[in-house]
């Protein structure tokens, strides 16, 4: 076992604090990462809240991490001491189920093992996230970070990245899809960045015009402010697919109103509050409501390489860890330009 530095949460309501925590032994299959970068993904306040539920403390998140591989199981194949790599929002699954088995490990019919708050298990321990100096992780949910990208920058693309890539994918948008992202944050920026990049016309829909030059820099075609009602109207019918990120309870009969006939509203965005569907705002235009998580570690290291190709990096403010409290409070406020990075090497 070795002692690491990390941040954790002590309650569901006091700020985060330093601490340190264990880390395993490096088994045959494992891979003992260098933290240098971990984003702040908002699942990672809704957790430590206890928004989705109770939680057991301390508690350290962070799904977003990139690192060194600074030491390798004896049966490990896929990486290499000094390798570039990244961890998602798994550590491990079944193996078995017919999702795994279709790399689509994230719908384990088992229930994958999150990167914090899952029993592990190789140890039985409840996982542990990011905001710390190392991780020790299976090998086959490691990913390979290109190295042409802002090493900086690109922790993001492992939850905000894939969340947004998979049902973009999955629902083929590309040229001649109108499609709109509603909430323009940490995921909402990635799924501007990444429709853009496969070619679709792409709307923001943000609760004011306060980013629209940042929505229109970073790829989108059209922006709009939802707290002005006749966007509602203007924009009836309109789209194939939304993309909705929000993060809180939203009206949805405005936005499934939004899709045109036969239009998918894919929800990425977990609020803790039940989200009311009125069937007619589905019938009338035979419209679909979804939802969509994360992606599989095969889709998650195609999404990386898709980034790469594309020069995609997410917009970044690194903050050192004595500001993990703040950052919270400005995500809670939409104030986030467009996810927060901790630098690992504060936590030292
Ligand atoms: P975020 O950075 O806080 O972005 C959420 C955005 O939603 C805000 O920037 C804001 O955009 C908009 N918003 C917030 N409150 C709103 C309100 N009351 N009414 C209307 N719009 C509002 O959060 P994130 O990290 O992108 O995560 C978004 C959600 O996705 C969270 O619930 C998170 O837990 C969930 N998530 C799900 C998955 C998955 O696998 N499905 C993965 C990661 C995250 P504007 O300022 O532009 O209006
Ligand atoms: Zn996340
Ligand atoms: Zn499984």
């Amino acid at each position: 076992m070795r002692t690491v530095n990390a941040y954790a949460a002590t309650s569901a309501t006091e700020p985060l604090v330093k601490t340190t925590i264990e880390r395993r032994d490096v088994g045959p299959k494992d891979v003992q990462i260098e933290i240098t970068y971990a984003g702040i993904c908002h699942s990672d306040i809704h957790t430590v809240r206890g928004e989705w539920g109770d939680i057991a403390y301390p508690q350290v998140v962070g799904h977003e991490i990139v690192g060194h591989v600074s030491a390798v199981g004896s049966d490990v194949s896929k990486h290499s001491v000094g390798d570039l790599v990244g961890v998602g929002c798994m550590v491990n699954s079944c193996r078995e189920c017919e999702q795994c088995l279709a790399g689509q490990e994230q719908y384990c019919l088992k229930g994958n093992i999150g990167t914090y708050t899952g029993v592990d298990p190789a140890d039985g321990t409840i996982t542990q996230g990011g905001y710390s100096e190392a991780v020790v992780v299976d090998e086959d949910f490691v990913l390979k970070v290109p190295e042409s990208l802002d090493q900086a920058a690109v922790a993001p693309l492992l939850c905000a990245g894939i969340t947004t890539y998979s049902p973009l994918h999955h629902w083929n948008a590309g040229p001649g899809t109108k499609l709109a992202v509603v909430g323009m944050g940490g995921l909402g920026h990635m799924a501007v960045k990444i429709a853009h990049a496969m070619g679709a016309e792409v709307t923001v829909l943000s609760q004011t015009l306060s980013k629209q030059e940042d929505g229109l820099r970073l790829g989108a075609d059209h922006y709009y402010a939802t707290s002005d009602e006749s966007t509602f109207t203007d924009l009836a019918g309109s789209f194939d697919l939304i993309i909705n990120t929000v993060s809180a309870k939203v009206d949805m009969s405005a936005y499934l109103g939004l899709l045109a006939v036969d239009g998918t509203m894919v929800n990425v965005g977990a609020p803790s509050e039940p989200l009311a569907v009125p069937a007619f705002a589905l019938i009338p235009a035979r419209r679909s409501w979804a939802g969509s998580a994360i992606g599989g570690i095969r889709e998650t290291q195609e999404m990386l390489d898709f980034c790469a190709e594309h020069g995609i990096v997410p917009e970044t403010e690194l903050i050192s860890a004595d500001q993990i409290n703040e950052a919270y409070e400005r995500v809670l406020k939409s104030d986030v330009r467009y996810r927060f990075v901790i630098d690992a090497a504060t936590l030292a």
